[in-house]
């Protein structure tokens, strides 16, 4: 018999090897690593193909499919977002993402995402503070101290220079939980009581809970002249963070808008309320923060191109080590046109 030939392996970076892949790197050295592929594709944005992503809505949550490709390289996720999940202890959030060779078609990489996504959101959001944040900005209020919340602080120290972070969740043994995570960090770390309290002193303002609601995290006279929104859980229709009248004062600025108009705080909004794209500012063709009064918003959804960057930065990482395993998921027969003989000569 002979043995049908495998040649067309697919490597699969597993949730265990991707944080060993995490450990060997160091994760602040990862997310710096990661915000400077975000940020060198936000540089050539136009060269990508660019699609609001695919959603399924049911009443409980939202799948999603988020594909892009810069004409090199083709990459989709696979994402939900199910709020009620973490009550049946389950993640909210998960997802997994495929990197293809345009050439050929053939798949290059295959990779959990959930911890990726974590790593991604975080790095894109300190890449977009970097930018739009105020000059000096130290201190940031941590509100939503579920899941992403470590990885959008330390993201924040390692690349902006954070130093103190001060966590309010409705849930205090959430809060608890990410004081716990970061108690060793090297930052300054305040449990508050409330979000009015939390936001107290903080020039960086990062809203991330779930809740498939309009939520008011943020209400008009709680945020002051000259900070920095880093808004990352209304991401859905029907859910968002803001309190409308903030959009009104600030300069908001979104990843991809056909996304974001549909996804983002600006879904409150009519459909020509102004935004500036960030790879524009990125670019140098915009204008970020122009002074110390204004309030910069980056409305997070999530983008595509950011996975497309997390992908690439995992197949450059994993080649030459072990932190990934060949699947064999492609039927790929010497002969290509003899796929059936492929399976006649599989048969014991
Ligand atoms: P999670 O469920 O682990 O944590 C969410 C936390 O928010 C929980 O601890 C919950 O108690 C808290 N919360 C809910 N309502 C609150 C309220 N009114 N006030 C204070 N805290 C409240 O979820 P996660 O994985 O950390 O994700 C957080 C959010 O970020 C989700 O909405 C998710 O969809 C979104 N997200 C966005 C992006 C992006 O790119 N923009 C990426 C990943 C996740």
């Amino acid at each position: 018999m002979t043995t049908p030939s495998h040649k067309a392996l697919v490597p699969f970076v597993s949730v265990d090897n991707m944080m060993r892949l995490v450990h060997s790197i160091g994760l602040e050295t990862m997310l710096k690593d990661l915000a400077d592929y975000v940020e060198a594709d936000f540089k050539r944005w136009e060269l990508f193909d660019k699609t609001p992503r695919v959603a399924s809505h049911s009443d409980v949550g939202v799948i999603e499919l988020m594909p892009t490709s810069d004409g090199e390289a083709y990459g989709f996720k696979y994402v939900n977002g199910h709020p009620k999940n973490t009550s049946e202890g389950l993640q909210t959030v998960t997802a997994f993402g495929l990197l293809a060779d345009v050439y050929t078609g053939y798949p290059v990489l295959l990779t959990e995402m959930t911890m990726l996504t974590a790593l991604r959101t975080a790095a894109t959001s300190a890449m977009v503070a970097k930018h739009l944040a105020p000059k000096g900005a130290d201190t940031m209020a941590m509100i939503g101290n579920g899941a992403q919340s470590e990885f959008q602080t330390l993201a924040m120290k390692a690349i902006c220079g954070l130093k103190s972070v001060r966590l309010f969740d409705k849930d205090p043994a959430a809060t608890a939980k990410c004081a716990r995570n970061l108690a060793a960090a090297g930052l300054e770390v305040v449990q508050c009581g409330t979000p009015e309290e939390a936001i107290e002193g903080a020039q960086i303002l990062t809203t991330c809970t779930a809740d498939k609601q309009n939520a008011t995290i943020l209400t008009d006279n709680m945020v002051g002249a000259g900070v920095h929104i880093n808004a990352i859980g209304g991401d859905c229709p029907g859910k968002t963070e803001l309190a409308a009248g903030i959009l009104h004062r600030s300069d908001v600025f979104v990843e991809f808008p056909p996304q974001t108009r549909i996804e983002g705080e600006i879904q409150q909004m009519p459909e020509d309320f102004p935004v500036t794209e960030l790879w524009q500012v990125i670019t140098g063709q915009k204008q970020g923060r122009r002074d110390n009064k204004q309030i910069t918003l980056f409305d997070s959804v999530g983008f595509a191109i950011e996975d497309f960057s997390a992908l690439r930065y995992i197949r450059d990482h994993i080649k030459g080590t072990d932190f990934f395993l060949d699947l064999d998921m492609l039927a790929d027969p010497d002969d290509p046109r003899d796929l059936f003989g492929m399976l006649q000569r599989s048969k014991g």
